[in-house]
């Protein structure tokens, strides 16, 4: 394989292609019966930030059958270098072509990494149509969020794999070996998986109208996802691999819990990985002693949708603070709940400098937030800012979404009275007026599938920046005031992919062979190019980003089984119109939204012992 020394003094961050890191896993090729490559679309920096990939490398390359090797993005200095030399993409364990494994597993994190994938694909020579791959390349599957709703990549892939991967990705190995033992080719074994929880096959379906139906009588109409039903009992890396380079989330992780039911209505998230699921303290601890001996951090992230949320925080933080390491520990939470008691906990694990603290009221107004069920009133916020300047935090960083469904002028001046009130409570607590900031981030609404906002329109980029101009009216006299956007037409391009179909595919291919790559940086995303290729693939784009879609049209992801029962996302849907919020279900009483009783499994909260049995029709 390539002399990968040779392109390294050649390409920014070489760093991004050795491999060789600290606890990564190398196997003798021969000895192993099925090789997997797991790529990440996006850059080395990205990727190894993920904690799925440490999970997934950890619970395959556990196996003695089986290896795992990773591969990234090349940037463009380094696409263009293999390109011109005619070197196939390789990963970063072994240096081997990525088409010599017999699985290319690609995690879909965003919609904006899709064409990423395709030059992947490419730059691995393995043909981008799933029709068109033989026996000897590899089977391409897809997991993560974007399997929810993955039909615009639909002819490029063997398979997805919906919902959590740890058992799948092993009945999936073991499945493989069978088949291949036996001589079977690979239409055997995605036929067998097919039939199977969590594995949806693409081609054994085909697009009718908007919606997907089975080829087979054998093949489900419907396919559910996985769930892990005892965290606990799942594998967790204790010796994740260290990156060379500095990663955006450069520090250990343990998961404290997954899913999360406060039920925004926005939040894809919050309904695809329901229900909640929690690690119990002893457990925790144990794992966060393993990564950080293992690992050398000085820094362990306490990682979950919201994990300020979980029941058992304050014994968890004591449990982690009585442990005998052989250097000092820090403890971090990736996002604070907009409340005083994150604040005071958020204190208590920061020792010297306090940079900045973050909160997400989403949106200016408590109509609104009651629309999208934020559960957080403006007095929350206040007081959670109060607690903050008082422990001594000067900058605060506060996270809004416009175009939410009933947004009006009187939304977005709201936000700049929030900013105002934020500032003036700063002010109250004695913050010296130079160094009072607060950081504005504002991202645009994109509806995704499978939330109560699936049906809503996006609304139009004319409309997204006039009120983007007005929130900038509103805060210009603010000095102390860093306002900062999503770039709309990123958020268009998000949306179109969000509920798109099939018939967005060519699209996508147009966009990839006219340049498009790495869409979700600002520095490389043109959007006239994905003009230029929507024109050319005969699609319009606003018809799937800008439409409201109806309550009885079929939609591309109807097949797909999140668990969460269309019944319930309508009535979130009506009840979202009219002001009215939903509890969350781990304040002790099931809101109905039917993940339990559809997939046998019920919420685990670590407080009360092992698990909690809450009124969800289970007996
Ligand atoms: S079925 Fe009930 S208990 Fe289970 S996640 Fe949904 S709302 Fe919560």
């Amino acid at each position: 394989m390539p002399a990968v020394e040779e392109l390294l003094p050649r390409v920014s961050k070489p760093a991004r292609y050795v491999g060789g890191e600290y606890n990564s896993v190398r196997k003798n090729w021969d000895e192993v019966e099925v090789k997997i490559a797991f790529a990440f679309p996006d850059v080395y920096e990205v990727g190894m930030s993920y904690l799925g990939l440490q999970i997934l490398y950890h619970a395959v390359n556990s196996r003695p059958d089986a290896l795992l090797e990773r591969v990234f993005a090349p940037w463009p200095d380094m696409e263009t270098l293999l390109r011109s030399k005619g070197i196939p993409l390789f990963t970063l364990e072994s240096h081997r072509p990525v088409k010599d494994f017999d699985i290319l597993a690609i995690t879909l994190q965003y919609e904006l990494t899709y064409t990423n994938i395709l030059n992947l694909l490419d730059l691995a020579g393995i043909p981008l149509l799933a029709r068109e791959r033989g026996e000897d390349k590899p089977l391409v599957v897809g997991g993560g969020p974007c399997a929810f709703n993955p039909e615009p990549l639909a002819p490029f892939f063997d398979l997805f794999v919906l919902g959590d991967g740890e058992e799948a990705v092993h009945e999936l190995i073991d499945l493989w070996r069978e088949v291949r033992r036996q001589g079977g080719r690979k239409q055997d074994f995605l036929r067998e998986l097919a039939r199977r929880p969590g594995f949806y096959v693409p081609s054994l379906y085909r697009q009718e109208g908007k919606g997907v139906v089975p080829l087979h009588p054998d093949v489900p109409a419907r396919v559910r996802k996985r769930v892990v039903a005892d965290l606990d009992q799942a594998p967790f890396p204790p010796r994740p691999v260290v990156p060379w380079v500095e990663a955006v989330h450069d520090r250990a992780m343990i998961e404290v819990f997954r899913g999360c039911t406060r039920g925004c209505r926005f939040c894809q998230a919050g309904m695809i990985y329901r229900p909640v699921r929690e690690r119990t303290v002893p457990i925790l601890v144990r794992q966060g002693e393993e990564v950080i001996r293992h690992t050398g951090y000085d820094e362990l992230s306490l990682t979950s949708l919201s994990t300020v949320d979980y029941t058992c925080l304050l014994p968890l933080l004591a449990g982690l603070k009585k442990l005998r390491l052989s250097h000092p520990l820090t403890v971090s939470l990736p996002s604070l709940r907009v409340d005083a008691f994150a604040v005071g906990v958020a204190e208590g694990l920061t020792a010297g400098r306090k940079s900045s603290l973050t909160f997400a009221p989403e949106a200016g107004t408590q109509r609104l937030r009651n629309v999208i069920n934020k559960k957080v009133t403006e007095e929350d916020l206040l007081r959670a800012a109060e607690a903050a300047f008082k422990a001594g935090w000067q900058r605060l960083k506060l996270y809004f979404m416009i175009g939410l469904p009933t947004e009006t002028e009187e939304d977005i001046k709201g936000i700049g009275e929030l900013v105002r009130a934020v500032l003036a409570v700063g002010e109250r607590c004695g913050v010296p007026h130079g160094r009072l900031r607060v950081a504005v981030s504002v991202a645009c609404f994109v509806p995704k599938a499978h939330t109560p906002f699936q049906w809503e329109p996006q609304i139009s980029q004319e409309e997204l920046r006039e009120r983007l101009r007005l929130l900038q009216t509103e805060l210009r006299r603010e000095k102390r005031v860093e306002l900062s956007w999503h770039e709309p037409r990123m958020s268009l391009l998000e949306a179109v992919f969000a509920r798109g179909d099939r018939n967005l595919a060519p699209a996508l291919l147009e966009a990839w062979r006219r340049g498009c790559r790495f869409d979700g940086w600002r520095e490389h995303f043109s959007f006239p190019r994905w003009e230029e290729a929507f024109t050319a693939a005969g699609v319009d784009p606003y018809a799937y980003a800008y439409r409201r879609y109806a309550y009885d049209e079929v939609l591309p992801w109807d097949h797909l089984d999140a668990g969460v029962s269309k019944k319930f996302l309508v009535a979130e849907h009506q009840r979202a119109y009219r002001g009215e919020t939903t509890p969350d279900c781990r304040e002790g009483k099931c809101v109905g939204c039917g993940v339990c009783p559809s997939l046998g499994v019920r919420p685990v909260l670590a407080e009360e012992g092992r698990d909690v049995s809450l009124s969800t029709g289970l007996s």
